[in-house]
């Protein structure tokens, strides 16, 4: 069933607190943000929030909070202070997140205004239930939601986890028969991984790479049946190298994942598309001697990145694709000599002119910014974990507990 957006509680904004779960897990160091992507992110739902006359109360995790001695460094005071500069507005930043001081500031906020609590995981200590904020105190969830009218969860990065914050919230105001939203953010994040994972536009190629097979055994089982193709790279490729009885040599290699290797292979029968040459080293290093070679590694090396045939046997099956997701890079990109592969199929991305593109993960995330063609991508998701989630077929605790429309 179709979620409840934002934007269908337009004319019920005015005047009602707003509380908006946010995804403010921003890096600091030393109070300095070292990158307000998700910040800017989050600008246009709570945009739309006070444009519309609502009060924006953000709610936001921000780290790990396992002691008073993280406090200092994982405050969103900066995040606050940036906010504000970004929003060319005061932004009330208030140093708790329960209490007398949260309420009595919220109770005098006017029209438009927008206040941020503190980090909602220093309720992960001094307390009797343990971590209120991860796992889920009820009565955490009820609080809060006893602070507003409304509810947007617009936080996908922890959509895939139930916190007091976006779940226990989310229930409280169903509960007291009051809004529970997506913002913007979700809502695109619905759209796009929903979309590709439920209702392809054929061909629908999967590209998977990455350290490891078993973080993406979900994936690729759940898409075997929906992809026309799914291309493997990166490390996790060897194990399936090894599954076909080729030589791996030194390669990243997962042995007790190799029976599920042979199995995924049967099952996928010629869908499951495999690395016909390689770049190949003696050592995990930029500078070790390193050559192009067949799909049989040599004992003394180890495939590091895909070779420039499979980089071409790649980008043919591309070239006809009408839906992509891509998740992993094909090799230890971090390394300039073991870069092009990931680099090549991130500009193969850029090319396609009526394709849904879709890009997961960190490191795919990065070197498509490292080739600025994000704007050329239809959408880059914001969570990592959260989106392999999705696209292992999961309900998202943080998108199911959103109200229906
Ligand atoms: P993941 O976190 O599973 O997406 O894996 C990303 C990491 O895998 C990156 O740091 C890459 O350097 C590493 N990686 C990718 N391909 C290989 C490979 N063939 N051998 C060793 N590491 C790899």
């Amino acid at each position: 069933m179709a979620k409840l957006i934002v934007s269908d509680l337009k004319n019920e904004l005015k005047g009602k607190k707003v509380l908006v779960r946010v995804d403010f897990n921003v890096p600091i160091k030393d109070g300095v943000i070292g990158d307000d992507n998700r910040i800017v992110a989050a600008l246009p739902t709570i945009k739309y929030i006070i444009d519309n006359g609502g009060k924006a109360i953000l709610l936001s995790h921000l780290g790990r909070v396992k002691s008073d001695a993280d406090k200092k460094e994982l405050s969103l005071k900066p995040v606050a202070e940036r906010l504000s500069e970004l929003l060319k507005k005061p932004v009330t930043f208030v140093p708790e997140n329960e209490g007398k001081e949260v309420e009595e500031t919220i109770d005098n906020m006017k029209d438009g205004d927008v206040v941020v609590l503190e980090n909602t995981r220093f309720q992960d200590i001094d307390n009797d239930f343990g971590k209120r904020e991860s796992k889920n105190d009820p009565k955490l969830g009820e609080y809060w939601a006893s602070l507003g009218d409304i509810f947007v969860n617009d936080a996908f990065g922890t959509a895939h986890r139930s916190h007091a914050s976006n779940v226990g919230i989310a229930e409280a105001m169903k509960k007291a028969g009051k809004p529970a939203a997506a913002g913007y953010l979700l809502e695109k994040e619905i759209q796009f991984l929903g979309d590709a994972v439920e209702n392809p536009v054929h061909p629908f190629v999967t590209i998977l790479g990455g350290a490891k097979v078993s973080d993406k055994i979900g994936v690729i089982e759940n898409l075997i049946p929906k992809s026309d193709h799914i291309l493997i790279g990166g490390g996790m490729a060897y194990t399936f190298l090894a599954a076909q009885g080729h030589k791996i040599g030194k390669s990243l290699f997962e042995e007790d994942k190799l029976d599920l290797a042979k199995e995924l292979l049967e099952k996928a029968g010629d869908k499951i598309v495999l690395p016909v040459d390689n770049v190949a080293a003696t050592e995990f290093s930029n500078d070790a001697p390193h050559e192009v070679v067949g799909d049989d590694i040599p004992d003394n090396m180890m495939g590091l990145d895909i070779g420039p045939k499979t980089v071409a046997k790649f980008k043919d099956i591309l070239k006809d694709a009408k839906t992509v997701v891509w998740n992993g890079p094909m090799g230890a990109f971090e390394m300039p000599n073991y870069a092009e592969g990931t680099l090549e199929v991130g500009r193969a991305l850029a090319e396609l002119k009526d394709a849904v593109t879709i890009i997961g993960g960190g490191d795919s995330t990065a070197a498509a910014k490292q080739l600025g063609i994000a704007p050329k991508i239809s959408h880059i998701s914001t969570g990592g974990g959260a989106s392999l989630n999705y696209l292992e077929g999961k309900e998202l605790p943080g998108i199911a507990c959103v109200s229906d429309k």
